[in-house]
């Protein structure tokens, strides 16, 4: 079974970066990474945010707010941060504590900012199938590793496991739009493995750890592995067990050294992407 690499993926976008600053003269584009609490979900996708950047040659700049901060105060500070012409787009760490309202906060964000696809206009461009808008990172990284492994999807049977609006739902437009014929499952889908083994195309974005194994992949699939969870050992896993598809699967992304690697890479080039419309 071949091991799809993200690294490999992330290094020729970064070659895309790098080609798309090349008459660039102002200072380096900035991203803007907004956090509120100390959850260490976001301290670690932060961490990895701020060293991909610093990587492609781009700025980074974290916004830390402390978990008790008041609403009004909130959206006032994101306020100037939309505003501030030094920053190019904007990365919110979510969930968002319970007492801030998240949905006003995508409604706030500047959709020429809004590198992850959180407002609504940026929703409603990926499910138009419309260029323009930035899709979420990760559902935009599954693409990536696929056409950067050359692999088909036009016409292809391509099965999701998860249906959250940051993976599962604008992934589906986004395969669609590669002309891939998608099937979405969830807690409710009935017969899993059977329906993800009719997947030529598997992705599994459960959030549940190692939940996926050879009964659930068809002979020669390709399965990419969009899960970022700990084991009972307390080690970081993804939601495919890859060690069982062996023999089963053709293709297969690790966790770690998958998809993450390019989420970041993803981040890194809509910033880019973002200032240069900025600046045109
Ligand atoms: P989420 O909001 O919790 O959504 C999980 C989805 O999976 C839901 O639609 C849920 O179905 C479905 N699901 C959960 N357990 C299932 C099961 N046993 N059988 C069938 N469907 C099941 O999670 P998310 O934010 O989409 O994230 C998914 C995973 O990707 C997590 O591990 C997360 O850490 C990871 N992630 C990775 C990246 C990256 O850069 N690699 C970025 C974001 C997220 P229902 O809708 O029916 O509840």
């Amino acid at each position: 079974m071949k091991k799809l690499k993200g690294a490999e993926v992330s290094a020729a976008i970064k070659s895309q970066v790098e080609n798309l600053l090349k008459d660039w003269k102002k200072d380096k584009p900035k991203l803007a990474i907004v956090r509120v609490g100390e959850r260490p979900d976001d301290l670690s996708y932060e961490r990895g945010a701020v060293k991909k950047m610093e990587s492609f040659g781009l700025r980074a700049q974290v916004y830390a707010f402390p978990e008790t901060i008041e609403e009004e105060e909130f959206k006032s500070c994101f306020q100037k941060i939309n505003e501030d012409e030094d920053v190019s787009g904007i990365l919110l760490l979510r969930p968002l504590p319970s007492h801030l309202n998240e949905k006003q906060i995508e409604r706030q964000i500047d959709p020429a900012k809004d590198l992850d696809g959180i407002s609504p206009e940026n929703i409603a461009k990926v499910f138009a199938g419309d260029e323009t808008g930035f899709a979420p990172c990760t559902a935009e990284a599954v693409i990536e590793v696929l056409k950067a492994y050359d692999i088909e999807l036009s016409g292809k049977k391509a099965v999701i496991i998860g249906r959250s609006m940051v993976v599962g739902r604008p992934l589906s437009m986004l395969l669609l739009k590669e002309n891939a014929t998608v099937t979405i499952c969830h807690t409710k889908t009935k017969d899993l493995p059977g329906t993800c083994r009719r997947g030529e195309i598997l992705i599994a974005a459960a959030g549940r750890a190692k939940m996926v194994n050879a009964s659930y992949a068809g002979q020669d699939a390709v399965v990419i592995d969009v899960g970022i969870n700990v084991d009972e050992n307390g080690k970081l896993c993804g939601d495919v067990d890859f060690d069982s598809l062996e023999g089963t699967a053709a293709m297969a992304t690790p966790v770690p050294g998958g998809v993450g690697a390019v989420t970041t890479a993803v981040l890194a080039r809509h910033l880019v992407l973002a200032a240069l419309r900025q600046n045109s």
